[in-house]
């Protein structure tokens, strides 16, 4: 598709494409929000025309905009609007908490101040562990407080639990919408504070409309688009935010393409998610936002022991035997694939655990000889974090059809912690990621951004570094031998990432026909050390051919 371009991009670029990229500089024509040609530099000629628009990108580099194919932005939107940032390293200490709490007790809203902590926030703190109820009694026993440990774990002062009810009759419902829900008590039955998987149950302060919406675009520009993210695989939280990002998409107030994953039943019904075109219309267009999934929890997480394991958890505190619940049953699970193949859905189902993850591939291996050529790759979200049964599990895996979709970010995140909890065999295949690509694997990189992540989870070099340098919280290399290079980390966040949500043939390489999406940075990924990568700077981002962001000077 030669002649005249909107735009030409000319520098040398990281195109993912079929061919290895040469060393020379290419131009890249832009037009109609496209990629029409890329072409040697030097023929840049061929895609002038009198309205053409010459860009030199100088020393920069072009590489395809990242694609995040696994997160929850409504979340961390809502997150950072509305809650006190207590994570750590920025809080060091118990004590450190305590202070932020305090000084943040006027933003109190209907009774309630809501604290953002860390995954594994007790082995993160040096004090290693949780604030005590008592302790956040000493910040306030008439406000309500809650501070949010990652969205599977949460502590509470005396007045949270009482304006939610959970007293030492409590008794708590089977399911909640991440898994079973557990009150810790002590020895009189009267809780702690501690609660795991009960977030959602809890009466947490809400966002009016106009918060809601602003929320979404300053968190969306803040994580997102800066980073150089083009497209989201975003797990929907509620239709208001669903409904909210497709107006913001529409006002041109956001800039990302959002492909949506229905969590089921947290957001909607399975059968409501079937029938999404009856009631979930986008004004902004099937490129900028559509329904792609859905996404149901067969397990919780790490953090929470609430993982689904063969072997039983070695933390002390947890009734002996415990190895966590699978919470899908295999009839739901098949029920589950077969509606949604059906309605031409992808599924996407949360198991981290090995127990959840094989009841979710037995299940899917049933049903796979019945389903059509052309449905969409079934995904399993967090396989590929921790495999302790390799090759067994991927055999698994082939059995069943599905596409693993593992986090990077965890590396850093919980690597070293999960030994702690499951037992010493954790000391190996975590994040085997060498071993899965050159088993053909094509494993993506996405940020999980939740409650509780790690400052800069979305920006993708983070998340490439962990790929390259495999450093845990506190820098020691994890599994070293499994470190894969910058090249590879790169193609894990962009054409493999566009695999993960079946849009490889629009999205994910800079070649002709695909969506003018382009992140510039400031240097060659390729020559950085895996330390260096967290320096990289995204300088300005098209998306659809447009220029929609340009970093700020400084
Ligand atoms: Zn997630």
């Amino acid at each position: 598709m030669t002649g005249p371009a909107d735009t030409v991009l000319v520098g040398r670029a990281i195109t993912m494409g079929a061919g290895p990229d040469g060393p020379g500089p290419v131009a890249i024509g832009l037009r109609d929000g496209l990629i029409s040609a890329v072409v040697p530099a030097a023929q840049h000629d061929v895609l002038v025309g009198p309205g053409t628009t010459v860009v030199p990108v100088g020393d920069r580099v072009m590489l395809p905009g990242f694609v995040d194919p696994h997160a929850h932005s409504e979340v961390a939107a809502r997150t950072r609007y509305l809650t006190v940032d207590c994570r750590a390293p920025g809080c060091r200490t118990v004590a450190d908490v305590l202070d932020v709490l305090t000084s943040a007790l006027p933003q109190a809203r209907d009774g309630w101040l809501v604290g953002e902590a860390n995954l594994f926030f007790d082995r993160k703190l040096l004090d290693g562990r949780f604030p005590t109820r008592q302790e956040l009694d000493s910040v306030s026993r008439s406000v309500a407080i809650v501070l949010r440990c990652g969205g599977h774990l949460s502590v509470l002062n005396s007045r949270a639990l009482e304006l939610a009810g959970i007293d030492s009759a409590y008794r708590s419902v089977e399911h909640s919408v991440t898994g079973l829900p557990t009150v810790e008590r002590d020895a009189t039955g009267a809780p702690t504070g501690v609660v795991k998987e009960m977030d959602a149950l809890l009466p947490l302060p809400d966002l009016d409309a106009g918060e809601l919406r602003r929320a979404l675009e300053e968190g969306m520009t803040d994580l997102f688009t800066r980073n150089g993210v083009t497209t989201v695989g975003e797990i929907s939280e509620t239709v208001a935010g669903i409904r909210s990002y497709d107006a913001a998409l529409t006002s041109g107030a956001l800039a990302a393409r959002m492909h949506f994953y229905l969590w089921v039943p947290g957001t909607t019904t399975l059968d409501q998610a079937c029938r999404h075109r009856e009631w979930l219309t986008f004004a902004a267009g099937p490129e900028w936002a559509r329904v792609q999934g859905v996404k149901m929890f067969s397990d919780g997480g790490y953090s929470a022991a609430s993982a689904a394991m063969k072997r039983p958890y070695v933390l002390a505190g947890l009734e002996p035997g415990h190895q966590g619940h699978v919470a899908l049953s295999r009839d739901q699970l098949v029920d589950a694939l077969r509606r949604t193949a059906a309605a031409g859905l992808q599924l996407a189902v949360h198991a981290n655990g090995d127990r959840a993850q094989d009841a979710v591939c037995a299940a899917f291996a049933e049903v796979l000889p019945e389903l059509p050529e052309d449905r969409p790759t079934p995904r399993i979200e967090h396989a590929g974090n921790f495999v302790p049964d390799y090759p067994g599990a991927t055999a698994a895996w082939r059995r069943a059809g599905i596409t693993p979709c593992p986090q990077p970010v965890f590396i850093r995140n919980f690597g070293e912690f999960v030994p702690e909890y499951v037992g010493e065999y954790a000391r190996r295949g975590q994040f085997p990621f060498r071993r899965l690509l050159d088993d053909g694997w094509p494993i993506s990189g996405s940020s999980d951004v939740w409650i509780g992540s790690e400052q800069g989870q979305t920006n993708p070099f983070l998340s490439i570094a962990g790929c390259v340098g495999r450093a845990d919280f506190h820098g020691n290399p994890l599994e070293p031998d499994q470190a894969i290079s910058v090249e590879e980390a790169l193609r894990m966040h962009t054409l493999h990432a566009a695999q993960a949500l079946g849009e490889e043939h629009t999205r994910g390489s800079l070649e002709p026909g695909k969506f003018a999406d382009i992140a510039i940075v400031d240097r060659d990924p390729r020559d950085c050390s895996a330390a260096a990568l967290a320096d990289v700077r995204v300088e300005q981002v098209y998306l659809g051919g447009r220029l929609v962001h340009t970093r700020a000077a400084g």
